[in-house]
């Protein structure tokens, strides 16, 4: 079986304004033509220019979240169709932040990750476990159940990734060992078989916290690694693109 063309995608968080688009334009300019996807998810006042601005390339447009329900009365959010009709093909869904910052459980992510597929969007779902969590030696247990619980049946088929991003590499400089990546994505691997079957071995799973230049390499050529999530170093587009080159 061809591998899956690895996934790198950048998220900018709450960061960018439309001066930031000329990032996003040096990463289409520069990557050449490497083989894999690349995705950037700016914050979702940005999507529709950075489609505009990116057009006529390969450089995915993503959203950073989205409601639940497909429209209603829920001041302040974005439903998937919005993002959709901005021009989004992907979606990153339940990062570490928001299941922290706004309490999302696996059950709100899962239903998250319906509504993506209903607009259309390719979810990135993210699970993670906290520095306690690891040191308690139950990072394998709340990882893959945090999968079970927020991978819904009807991903069965569709295009969508998986993120392993341990909370506490985000954004600290921290990062597992080249091992402990092994083990975890071999332990998602393994769940999605039991979700999925084996139409769910071309999932890819990336890697996410803290990804840089210098570190990409080995992570990216770790056993059962798909790509990578990538916060702080997509914002700049030279970064960016190192680890693209280095998948
Ligand atoms: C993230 O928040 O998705 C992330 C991976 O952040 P960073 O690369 O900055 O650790």
């Amino acid at each position: 079986m061809t591998a899956p063309r690895p996934l790198i995608a950048g998220n900018w968080k709450m960061n960018g304004t439309a001066a930031s688009l000329a990032e996003a334009k040096a990463v289409a300019a520069g990557r050449g033509d490497h083989p894999a996807r690349v995705a950037i998810c700016p914050p979702a006042t940005l999507i529709a220019q950075m489609v505009w601005a990116l057009r006529g390339t390969d450089v995915l447009v993503g959203g950073q979240d989205h409601h639940w329900d497909d429209a209603g009365a829920f001041t302040g959010d974005v439903s998937a169709e919005m993002l959709a009709d901005a021009g989004a093909k992907v979606v990153i869904l339940g990062h570490s932040e928001r299941r922290a910052g706004w309490r999302e459980s696996d059950e709100m992510v899962a239903r998250k990750v319906g509504a993506a597929l209903r607009a259309g969007l390719e979810p990135i779902v993210c699970v993670g476990e906290t520095l306690e969590e690891r040191k308690a030696g139950r990072a394998l247990e709340v990882v893959t159940g945090q999968a079970r619980g927020s991978l819904p049946a009807e991903l069965a088929g569709k295009p969508f990734a998986v993120a392993y991003e341990p909370v506490w590499a985000i954004g600290t400089g921290l990062t597992p060992t080249t091992p402990e990546i092994e083990e975890m994505h071999g332990a998602i691997r393994a769940t999605l078989g039991e979700l999925f079957g084996a139409a769910a071995d071309s999932v890819p799973i990336l890697y996410g916290g803290s990804v840089k230049p210098a570190n990409a390499a080995e992570i990216l050529h770790a056993a059962e690694v798909g790509g990578a999530l990538v916060g702080g170093a997509s914002l700049k587009a030279d970064d960016f693109l190192a680890i693209v080159r280095a998948a």
